[in-house]
């Protein structure tokens, strides 16, 4: 008898269950809006143009090889990222204040986070209501504790900004709090300029610790400065900080793994000192995990980044990306007034990024999978990525009907 024949089925992750059951389904007007993941005008995935070159040009490098890295990464790949990400101004890199390292993708980051918080930190992490659902699980396989603030208010469709400072004006002093940098998954809604104004507030005022989850830096507007404005007003306001970089979604690598941690100390005379050490830190924490991070598709991206014609190329990729999902937004919610569908639909053009908290109810959507082939998680969040010209008016009339 095995050791492990005790051992009961993981349940499925219901994101990949329902590409799953997709996948079998015959009706040709059948829709995926499930996964994060961005489709083409044709729902076809989409490799980038700037991508497709800069692999030609890794391709024909006689110099490329396959040695292992340090367990920090690349140094010069971990600093032209971070340019990205804090702004190629930043004073924090300047001043040589950022502790950043190579991860697998935006998940390794939180994970390799998550260990760091663990052995420095050892407090609850405190996430949206909703979040991400992965979140929890990578906190929870931490041996960490997670508790939740709000975020979602049902009734009016948007952020309950005053619910979520109660809850963080309410939490121990010192708390980690763990914030969606940009184009929120899965409500979409994001904070104004004013209201993380207010956040970064109080945070400043209760010590709070801040963690940013930023997956999605340029799909929300379109433009990297604009999606990165909250993380570097925290840390104008002089702000100690975690970033978890991703370049899944913006450079469409989601199988590839890119990514990375900035851990950002706060100005100090010593802070370089501190930066340097928390980077050979997160590096111990990586040799035990994963020895060290992958390499293949952060070459890609630095040879993006590291020319300003390609560089300027991916920023015209992204721009169609986010533009033609805003597109759909606006065609789908065109219709619905169209149609008189009962309920109010502007929020499904106001919501940026990837996602769209429809507020559809679980049954609604159970009918949208049984009936008319919508594949969407329970929650109610479409990934607008999903609609095209093809099947939008397919899909609304589908929803049209499930609301009726
Ligand atoms: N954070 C959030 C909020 C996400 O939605 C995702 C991807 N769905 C990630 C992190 C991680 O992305 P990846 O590991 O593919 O880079």
């Amino acid at each position: 008898m095995s050791r492990f024949a005790t051992l009961e089925p993981q349940p499925k992750d219901p994101i990949f269950a329902l590409v799953d059951l997709y996948q079998k389904d015959e009706n040709p007007n059948k829709i995926n809006i499930s996964v994060g993941a961005y489709r083409d005008e044709n729902g076809k995935p989409y490799v980038l143009p700037v991508v497709k070159k800069a692999k030609q040009i890794l391709l024909n490098d006689p110099n490329a090889n396959h040695e292992y890295n340090p367990m920090t990464g690349v140094d010069s790949f971990c600093h032209n990222a971070a340019k990205v990400i804090l702004g190629k101004d930043s004073p924090a890199i300047a001043e040589e204040r950022v502790a950043t390292i190579q991860t697998v993708a935006g998940t390794g980051a939180l994970k390799i986070a998550c260990e760091f918080l663990k052995q420095t930190k050892n407090t609850p992490i405190y996430i949206s209501n909703p979040t991400w659902a992965n979140h929890k699980a990578i906190i929870e396989n931490t041996d960490l504790e997670w508790k939740e603030y709000s975020y979602w208010n049902q009734e009016n469709r948007n952020l309950n900004i005053e619910g979520l400072l109660e809850d963080l004006n309410n939490a121990p002093d010192n708390s980690t709090i763990l914030l969606h940098a940009c184009a929120h998954n899965p409500t979409g809604t994001d904070p104004t300029r004013e209201q993380w104004k207010r956040i970064c507030e109080v945070i400043k005022k209760k010590n709070h610790f801040t963690f940013f989850d930023c997956a999605y830096q340029g799909f929300a507007s379109g433009d990297l400065d604009n999606d990165a404005w909250a993380i570097r007003y925290f840390i104008e306001q002089g702000l100690e900080l975690i970033v978890c970089q991703s370049f899944s979604k913006n450079m469409g690598l989601y199988s590839e793994r890119a990514g990375y941690i900035h851990i950002v100390i706060k100005p100090s005379e010593n802070a370089s000192v501190i930066a340097k050490n928390v980077r050979s830190h997160l590096g111990g924490i990586t040799r035990a995990i994963l020895s060290n991070a992958p390499n293949f598709a952060v070459r890609v991206v630095d040879i993006i980044l590291s020319d300003p014609e390609l560089y300027k190329e991916w920023n015209e990729n992204m721009k169609v990306m986010s533009g033609r999902i805003q597109k759909m937004r606006k065609m789908a919610r065109d219709k619905f007034v169209e149609l008189k569908t009962p309920g109010t639909w502007d929020h499904i053009q106001q919501q940026i990024g990837m996602f769209s908290y429809t507020g559809l109810t679980v049954k609604q959507v159970e009918c949208l999978i049984e009936k008319f082939s919508i594949y969407m998680t329970k929650n109610g969040r479409m990934s607008v990525a999903g609609l095209n010209e093809k099947n939008v008016e397919y899909f609304v009339k589908s929803v049209d009907w499930v609301v009726r």
